[in-house]
């Protein structure tokens, strides 16, 4: 059953020209990276999102969002691209794959090597003052949080540094989010991997994507809303799966 879902997969994305991946947290967790929704994955134990990882929380409390995102950073900086990420890369490189819609902040799609990606939430390559809107290279910054977990500052005005991730009541970024739209109205296959598919606006692409066309494949641990509305779903760890369709793929070339 299994082995024909990733014989189907590879026959899809043969027959396709056009294909978007839609990637979430369960991309990454075989990087070990922990997702926010599977059971025990820890990361909304004992904290309310909208105290911790909302722009009012934040404003309001910069070291409670500091303290929860530590060990997210102390992970993602240590976190290395796995088999799915680097699928991704080849389906570009052979011509399939023209962009990845990202939710994820770890920026290990660009680190892996794909070329066209929309980061919808952000990223962790820059900070931002939200006083004066100055902008540093997050890296120096993230080094010296992880050894004294303080809340950064600017150095213009001393304002707070907030990460560029987008937190819940901020809008995402506008270029991003426009070309992940263009990307996904015309795309003719979407393969949604690791996302519950639970965070709008993000989650709404798939379906600009069913509305103009396209079809859906699903890989993803868990079921989601949309997946009746897939043509393959598959339950299972995307870095083992995405490696196996690309091997048939390139088997069957
Ligand atoms: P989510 O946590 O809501 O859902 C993750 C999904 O991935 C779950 O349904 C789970 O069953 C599935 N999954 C977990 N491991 C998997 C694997 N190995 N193979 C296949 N599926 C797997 O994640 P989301 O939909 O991306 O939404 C959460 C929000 O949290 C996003 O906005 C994202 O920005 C943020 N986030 C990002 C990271 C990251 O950058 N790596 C990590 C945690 C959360």
């Amino acid at each position: 059953m299994l082995l024909e879902k990733i014989d189907c997969v590879a026959q899809l994305i043969k027959q396709s020209r056009k294909i978007v991946a839609f990637t979430g947290a369960g991309i990454s967790t075989p990087s070990g990276i922990p997702d926010f929704r599977s059971p025990h994955s820890g990361m909304w134990n004992n904290v309310d999102p909208m105290v911790v990882a909302s722009i009012y929380g934040f404003r309001n409390d910069p070291q409670a969002f500091y303290d929860w995102i530590y060990p997210l950073t102390q992970t993602t900086v240590n976190a290395l691209p796995n088999p799915a990420h680097d699928a991704l890369v080849r389906l570009e490189t052979l011509g399939h794959l023209k962009a990845v819609i990202t939710q994820n902040i770890d920026m290990l799609h660009t680190r892996a090597g794909s070329k066209t990606v929309y980061e919808l939430h952000g990223h962790m390559r820059e900070a931002t003052c939200i006083h004066c809107f100055a902008v540093y290279a997050a890296e120096p910054i993230i080094a010296q949080f992880l050894v004294d977990k303080q809340v950064p500052h600017c150095s213009r005005c001393g304002g707070v540094l907030k990460p560029n991730v987008i937190l819940f009541g901020e809008q995402l970024p506008i270029q991003q989010l426009m070309g992940a739209q263009d990307a996904a109205r015309n795309t003719d296959l979407m393969i949604i991997i690791g996302s519950s598919l639970e965070v709008a606006p993000a989650s709404e692409l798939p379906l600009l994507a069913t509305r103009a066309g396209a079809k859906l494949v699903i890989l993803n641990l868990e079921n989601t809303h949309l997946d009746a509305k897939a043509q393959v779903v598959i339950h299972a760890d995307a870095a083992e799966i995405l490696p196996e369709i690309m091997q048939r793929l390139e088997i069957t070339a």
